[in-house]
């Protein structure tokens, strides 16, 4: 008696009126995981205008909702939109306009590729190139320019080393930057060698693309090589890419990022025409993605901003600002305390001065902008945590953060929490670099490096991304790096350093929530809860409860932005 008595009163409360509320989009039969503070699970939900209207249990939703769309998981698993926490989304793009000289076996293989290239591509009048790294080579020997000239006597070639710190140019091209064999730079290091009448009489010289002429005493020349500052005098080059060419490039960056279940990245240092044609194409529509842009530090970008202030739309947030404090480990330009234990004497680059760092600080904090700088080496970390604690003086909430953090002191360590600065890591390098880093560092600092539970445990939280394109750009093998601590192709067995792993829930939280809490978005999204962006990321497995050989497999099968289906 009791059941006949209740299931109507149900049947009042619940479905008076059977699915009398419009909805753009149901999601239902699917484990949705909020991720929230309760990590709740629901079985359905409904969004309409972009933004989760409820979640809720299947027949709840169902019968509530009459939706333009339905979506059914077949039972899998959907999470809150997975983001990058530190990428270069426009120069992945950009790239893809360029030869792709990553997995190359010499150097030779390199000038192969960027021949072809050239001869397919006779319209560019640059040959650019980028993702060569040495220490893939049989001869790791970093490279130089004599092939190259002679390959392309006339059309300027610039080819970059994977993690962006280091170039080789032609003569041709170092003609056209105005590099000569008298150019010195600070924070950065035009290589050069001496040479003599019969040892490279057939070099170009770049200061007046005439045959060298020796005259039987060694002279030096720029063999091409190009470290940290020495090449930003072809970023002005870079930034001219037509507007046609950086539109493509979006749209292709955008087109695989959702490929891969990528629905909000944060791209780490644009100049303001990039961030104007962004927010342009986000207006037009077609470009979909959500954006959180770092400014690049520079004196033009900061008086715009200081103008116009922090920029906040439904699909783009700027309000940071990116700094570099020092290079790469992989180009020795990472700054370091104590010498590189492969190159005595050698410290590294520091990029700025520890004035420019402040300025850029104080230029922040009465703009009310976040400070995200770029650190790897240890002495980078230290030099970067004491001019933040400087200005920022305590605790905040401004959420300043530390790009990479790579490689960090443990007594420097509490600064992080001291000053509520954010880690912000990318998991994938750990096990990339895990191979040669240990050379570079030494048995005792590489302890330091790498060291994502460590970081986390100081603040609480971090950041999580993957750097591309000095990484690839799927998210769930940054998960695959954090908590397995292995690489794509399953380097090393039994993980990297493991004391370092991530859990299961953080490197989820990593992805979603504490990338929208670093970048102040965490009122729209990271979480699946109503009144935020319908950002979903839908994942063939249970991510926290899946066996290793399961997350191997593991797969986004799709993906919405504000209920949008865009995989
Ligand atoms: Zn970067």
């Amino acid at each position: 008696m009791r059941t006949v008595l209740i299931i109507p009163l149900a049947l009042l409360l619940n479905a008076c009126a059977y699915r009398d509320v419009d909805a753009d989009l149901v999601v239902h039969n699917a484990i949705i995981h909020a991720v929230d503070e309760a990590n709740t699970t629901y079985q359905a939900m409904a969004i309409k205008d972009g933004i989760i209207l409820e979640l809720g249990p299947e027949q709840q939703i169902l019968n509530r909702y009459s939706a333009k769309e339905t979506y059914d998981a077949a039972g899998q698993h959907v999470y809150p939109g997975f983001s990058d926490g530190h990428c270069h989304f426009l120069g992945y793009g950009l790239n893809k306009q360029k030869v792709d000289l990553s997995g190359t076996k010499s150097w030779a293989e390199v000038l192969e590729r960027t021949k072809a290239f050239g001869e397919a591509h006779p319209e560019k009048t640059w040959v650019m190139g980028r993702g060569w790294d040495q220490n893939d080579w049989e001869v790791k020997e970093l490279p130089d320019r004599k092939e190259l000239d002679r390959l392309f006597p006339d059309r300027p070639v610039l080819l970059q080393r994977i993690d962006g710190h280091a170039a080789v140019a032609n003569a041709v091209a170092l003609h056209h930057a105005g590099i000569t064999d008298a150019t010195r730079v600070s924070g950065g290091q035009i290589v050069g060698r001496f040479t003599t009448a019969n040892s490279d009489a057939s070099w170009m010289d770049p200061g007046s693309l005439n045959e060298v002429r020796h005259s039987g005493y060694p002279m030096w020349e720029p063999t091409g090589l190009l470290i940290d500052n020495a090449f930003n005098v072809f970023q002005t080059i870079f930034e001219e890419a037509d507007e046609a060419t950086k539109r493509k490039a979006l749209l292709d960056a955008q087109r695989d990022c959702f490929a891969v279940g990528l629905t909000m990245v944060c791209d780490a240092g644009l100049d303001t025409g990039s961030l104007a044609l962004i927010q342009r194409m986000q207006d037009e529509g077609v470009l979909k993605m959500r954006v959180y842009a770092m400014v690049a530090d520079g004196a033009e970008n900061l008086a715009h901003f200081a103008k116009s202030g922090p920029v906040l739309t439904d699909r783009l947030n700027v309000r940071s600002v990116k700094v570099y404090a020092d290079g790469a480990l992989g180009s020795r330009g990472a700054l370091l305390k104590a010498p590189y234990s492969d190159q005595p004497g050698h410290h590294g680059l520091q990029l700025a001065t520890r004035e420019h760092f402040l300025e850029v600080a104080q230029w922040c904090k009465a703009n009310g902008f976040q400070m995200n700088t770029h650190c790897i080496g240890d002495s980078a970390n230290k030099l970067l945590l004491d001019v933040y604690g400087e200005v920022l003086g305590g605790t905040n909430d401004l959420r300043w953060r530390i790009e990479h953090a790579q490689v960090v002191t443990p007594a420097d360590r509490p600064m992080f929490a001291r000053f509520n600065i954010i880690p912000s890591v990318q998991p994938t390098h750990a096990t990339s670099d895990g191979p040669w880093a240990e050379a570079r560092l030494g048995a005792e600092r590489i302890g330091h490096a790498y060291a994502y539970e460590d970081l986390r445990k100081t603040l609480g939280l971090l950041a999580l991304g993957t750097d591309f394109p000095v990484e690839g750009i799927d998210p769930l093998q940054t998960y695959r790096s954090a908590v397995l601590r292995e690489s794509a192709d399953g380097w090393p067995s039994g993980g990297y350093h493991m004391e370092n792993a991530l859990s299961h829930a953080d490197a989820l939280r990593g992805m979603t929530i504490w990338n929208a809490i670093a970048a102040f978005w965490e009122d729209r999204l990271g979480t699946l809860e109503v009144g935020k962006f319908g950002d979903l990321t839908v994942v063939n497995v249970d991510l926290e409860k899946a066996s290793p050989g399961m997350l191997r497999k593991a797969k986004v099968v799709a993906a919405f932005v504000g209920g949008e289906r865009v995989k």
